[in-house]
């Protein structure tokens, strides 16, 4: 994929968050009223030792799933806590699998050098196939991230992909989906994935939380770019454009567009807002969605016997 080509993916890749109040519950303190949901992250790497390049080390990919909790929960004395009062607790805790599809304890963490050429013709030229032929745990149980070790000029050009959920959500149109039945989950640029040092302002591991926004069922604040139907969630100003500024500006019904919105393009460091209306269709889609809602009790979250 060129860059340009990459380019238009990542725009018209639309891809994709109920809460009452905001008891701040530690991730790994799992209580009745918190969704927990297991993560395997796929490192596809270029072959240098752990810790070296695009195979980032174990602390890089903790630390990025603490952030995508911190942002989640809402957490207060860190960079995901907000006042803003359409902002939200989704209530929702990531944790990586602790037991793999074949019953095995695991880290969560899989390190498999990419290879293009290992890649058989006859596997279907769709990126998240791809990857899935590389690595791949089934999606009824696992949310798969692959971090993917792209060229350095596709850094803030391509930050990530993912698939959306299978709903009846307005919008629903506007997610990229697997094929029917096959592979799905998100896509990081290793150059963005958990903190890093790279300019552009995308270096603080809120690419995986926008995307998973998407894997939960979010669209972009702007929508389809139509002031009237926009992103179905009424708390978030409509906006009929990209929203890429750090500064606040005023949207399609002369309200300020919500800048800190984890579903923009703006920096990393302007977002730290997932709001109640959002929040409401992630649970919705949790409840109703088939590949969503297996995750609820996928064995990953159990510790192998
Ligand atoms: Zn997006």
């Amino acid at each position: 994929m060129n860059a340009k080509r990459a380019l238009l993916y990542f725009i018209l890749f639309t891809v994709f968050s109920c809460s009452e109040d905001s008891k701040d519950l530690e991730p790994d303190e799992p209580a009745d009223d918190i969704f927990v949901l297991p993560l395997v992250v796929h490192v596809l790497h270029q072959g240098e030792p752990i810790g070296e390049g695009t195979n980032l080390s174990d602390e890089r990919i903790k630390r990025q799933i603490e952030i995508i909790n911190e942002d989640f929960k809402r957490k207060t004395n860190t960079p995901g806590f907000n006042n803003h009062p359409d902002g939200g607790d989704s209530k929702i805790a990531f944790v990586l699998a602790k037991q793999d599809p074949e019953g095995n304890p695991t880290t969560g963490i899989i390190r498999v050098k990419y290879g293009v050429d290992e890649i058989p013709d006859d596997v279907p030229k769709f990126e998240f196939e791809q990857y899935a032929y590389l690595s791949y745990w089934k999606s009824e149980n696992y949310i798969n991230i692959w971090v993917v070790p792209y060229p350095d000029n596709f850094a803030n050009v391509l930050l990530g992909k993912a698939t959306g959920p299978d709903s009846n959500l307005p919008g629903d149109d506007l997610f990229q989906k697997p094929l029917p039945g096959g592979a799905e989950g998100i896509i990081i640029n290793w150059a963005h994935f958990g903190e890093s040092k790279i300019e552009g302002g995308h270096h603080l591991g809120r690419t995986l939380t926008h995307e998973l926004g998407h894997y939960l069922g979010l669209l972009h604040t702007w929508g389809n770019r139509v002031c009237e139907s926009n992103d179905y969630c009424e708390d978030t100003p409509a906006v009929d454009h990209e929203v890429t500024k750090e500064e606040s500006y005023l949207g399609c019904n002369g309200e300020e567009v919500m800048i800190a919105n984890y579903m923009n393009y703006t920096p990393d460091y302007v977002m730290n807002v997932f709001t109640n209306d959002q929040i409401e269709r992630i649970h919705y889609v949790l409840e109703k969605s088939p590949r969503r809602t297996s995750l609820l009790t996928s064995p990953g979250l159990e510790n192998s016997q």
